[in-house]
């Protein structure tokens, strides 16, 4: 339990933290310009306790699960490519669990009673990251101990680092998504080596609009459902631009025109 408090308060106090000191620079990223009220940080810390609830009994059952034999740990010696590879492989299932679950909570049927809430921050923070009803808490808790019952069951065993990567890089990434500022460089959407990784105005088009870019870490789901924002590459070109740019372009009105 302690474990899933700490890294959500980690992970969103450390954006926080660095939005707060580089606040110059995220003024210039900023996505939108509606800013989240204190009531939106006060209900989005307090239901992402619930989520931490949620997600430390799923822990607790999952080590129970792995007492019993049931879920299988290798915690023998490995290779570190090993538990690299097992790491990237928990993500693409992951990536797949988000999306799907997340188009279905956006049907008529699950949307108000169990997805609304997370859409009441319009404008992201980072401590929108566990702001979910407690069923949606329980549906992405759920992701990891069925994953591993899944793969115990076809014979494979994973490492408790890779684990403990996914954990940390799936918390990171959820904060980074909902920072409210584009902390990808400029350029990031127009490069094939990274475009395939979403970025903060990804989902942050998410939250504003609602009715595209379902994704998490990648953008291909959206892509190959046809669900990714028209307008996404340019709303992250018009925000994420080189910060020197910028202030010429406002510094010289006329040679932006
Ligand atoms: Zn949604
Ligand atoms: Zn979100």
């Amino acid at each position: 339990m302690y474990f899933d408090f700490s890294r959500y308060a980690i992970a969103a106090g450390a954006m926080f933290g660095f939005l707060l000191i580089f606040r110059l620079w995220a003024e210039n990223r900023r996505i939108q310009t509606r800013r989240a009220t204190r009531h939106d940080y006060a209900r989005e810390i307090l239901s992402s306790l619930r989520t931490v609830f949620f997600f430390g009994v799923t822990t607790l059952a999952t080590l129970a699960l792995s007492r019993v034999g049931v879920i299988k740990f290798e915690i023998s010696e490995f290779p570190l490519w090993l538990a690299l590879v097992q790491a990237a492989a928990i993500i693409l299932a992951h990536d797949a669990w988000f999306y799907w679950t997340h188009r279905a909570m956006h049907s008529k049927l699950l949307f108000r009673p169990v997805h609304l809430h997370h859409h009441k921050s319009r404008t992201p923070t980072p401590f929108t990251a566990y702001s979910f009803t407690w069923i949606e808490a329980i549906i992405e808790a759920a992701f990891m101990p069925l994953f591993l019952l899944v793969t115990s069951l076809m014979g494979f065993a994973f490492t408790g680092l890779a684990l403990l990567l996914f954990i940390w890089i799936q918390i990171s990434r959820n904060v980074m998504q909902h920072a409210g500022v584009e902390i990808h460089p400029a350029g990031w959407v127009d490069s094939k080596w990274t475009d395939w990784i979403s970025t903060t105005t990804h989902h942050d088009l998410h939250h504003s609009g609602g009715n595209h870019n379902f994704g998490f870490y990648f953008t291909w789901w959206d892509r190959w459902m046809g669900t990714e924002h028209p307008q996404y590459k340019e709303r992250f070109r018009a925000v994420a631009k080189p910060l020197i740019q910028r202030r010429t372009k406002r510094e010289n009105p006329a040679s932006a025109a």
